[in-house]
């Protein structure tokens, strides 16, 4: 059993989303792109060139567009 660095309170876990990805088979390589943004069949890692493969990441859903109350108002330009 290992002793986690920081608490995770399983009980109320935020939503999270499995995805598809392509991460770099380098593991000290922390690259990962997800695979709806690659178009080639094996893509390389941008950041070190070693081969990528396919895997799976959970990440936290995306907040929906309109759930968040946005300050509007301030007109950026
Ligand atoms: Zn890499």
């Amino acid at each position: 059993m290992s002793t986690p660095t920081s608490t995770v309170t399983e009980d109320n876990k935020p939503e999270v989303e499995q995805i598809e990805i392509w991460k770099c088979k380098e593991t000290d390589c922390k690259a990962w792109v997800r695979k709806e943004f690659v178009t080639e069949a094996l893509p390389t890692c941008p950041l070190c060139k070693n081969p990528m493969v396919r895997s799976y990441k959970h990440v936290p859903v995306t907040a929906k567009k309109g759930n968040k109350k946005f300050l509007v108002g301030k007109k950026r330009f």
